[in-house]
């Protein structure tokens, strides 16, 4: 019961890229990056470990951005013409890469980093892959007639690399949806159709990651205009308790989500967000336990997953530690209560 793990990303050590930075660029270069990129993932393996995360993740070490790391192995994809594009909802503006052509995937994306995980850690493995609507909200399109269309010509080279990591002993991958939270009327109409298609026919669980972004100026200034009660998530949780996704990760901690939205997930594992990542100071175990205690009116204690409400990786390296060991140290605190 409250097997723990994260959203995904863990911060960069420095001397592998700019600290504190979302798209830092990196500090090494050729055989020496690729070097440390392992060294990286393997030092937040073993401290995911150590602090009693129940399932890890590489912290997203071997990538520069969650979504272009998949895309930058993808063809069709031009980088040279570069459009500044206004990305969730115009929230804020990323020069991102342009699709010019049908879009293939000619040979694995992850594998080879999901081989070195997989050999260093027994724990359970997660990884996490961008979801189709994220990926069409971060990139120009000036081949496919629609969005939709985008998504799932994205969804199908998705479920190709999903299907080869789960065959190297992946055993969840999630995608990460925040274009979920903006755009609620294209997931009813597409978005989980998109991600049915990614997620086919996977031999692992799967899991879909839906937050209010990272704790970054522009998001914090998107939160400050939806109000006192957060309600994004209930006009899609129903759809998603009716998807084929077996994990649904959402934000609690710290924020506006009424906490009673996640009794609409009665028929999944929900990663319940029980550490913030807009805020340097780290939770205390029992804020963790509090947060857990009360997710537990709403669904069974079995379907309850503490998670960090999204990735830690622009934080210093010490906070980001510290709110792992009081996420292990608050679920196993919780389990002992309960
Ligand atoms: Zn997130």
């Amino acid at each position: 019961m409250f097997e723990t793990t994260i959203a995904g990303s863990l911060p960069k050590p420095e001397w592998l890229a700019e600290p504190e930075k979302l798209w830092a660029a990196w500090r090494l270069e050729g055989e020496a990056l690729e070097r440390g990129k392992r060294d990286a993932s393997l030092v937040w393996i073993k401290e995911q470990e150590s602090a009693g995360i129940d399932i890890v993740t590489n912290g997203e070490q071997f990538r520069e951005h969650f979504v272009h790391g998949f895309l930058k192995h993808i063809d069709g994809i031009d980088w040279d013409m570069i459009t500044t594009m206004g990305i969730r909802d115009n929230r804020y503006d990323v020069d991102v890469p342009t699709v010019t052509r049908a879009v293939k995937r000619n040979a694995s994306v992850h594998g080879d980093e999901v081989r070195f995980c997989r050999a260093h850690t027994k724990n359970q493995l997660k990884f996490t892959l961008p979801g189709p609507m994220t990926i069409c909200d971060t990139i120009a399109n000036e081949h496919y007639d629609s969005r939709p269309e985008m998504a799932m010509a994205f969804a199908e080279l998705l479920n190709q690399e999903a299907r080869e990591l789960a065959a190297l002993g992946v055993d969840l991958i999630q995608f990460d949806e925040p274009a979920f939270n903006v755009f609620m009327d294209e997931v009813k109409d597409w978005g989980i159709e998109a991600l049915h298609r990614a997620s086919a026919g996977l031999s692992c669980k799967t899991a879909v990651h839906i937050c209010y972004g990272y704790g970054i100026e522009q998001n914090l200034k998107w939160k400050e205009t939806l109000g006192n009660e957060w309600r994004q998530y209930e006009e899609i949780f129903p759809a998603l308790n009716a998807s084929n996704i077996d994990q649904i990760s959402l934000e609690c901690a710290n924020s506006h989500v009424p906490m009673s939205v996640i009794g609409l997930l009665k028929d999944k594992q929900v990663m319940v967000g029980a550490i913030d990542v807009t805020s340097n100071q780290v939770e205390s175990p029992e804020q963790v336990a509090a947060i857990i205690k009360e997710a537990c009116q709403y669904v069974s204690a079995e379907q309850i997953m503490p998670c960090t409400n999204c990735g830690l990786a622009p934080m210093p390296k010490s906070v980001a530690s510290g709110k792992l060991w009081s996420l292990a140290a608050g679920a196993a605190l919780a389990r002992n209560k309960l």
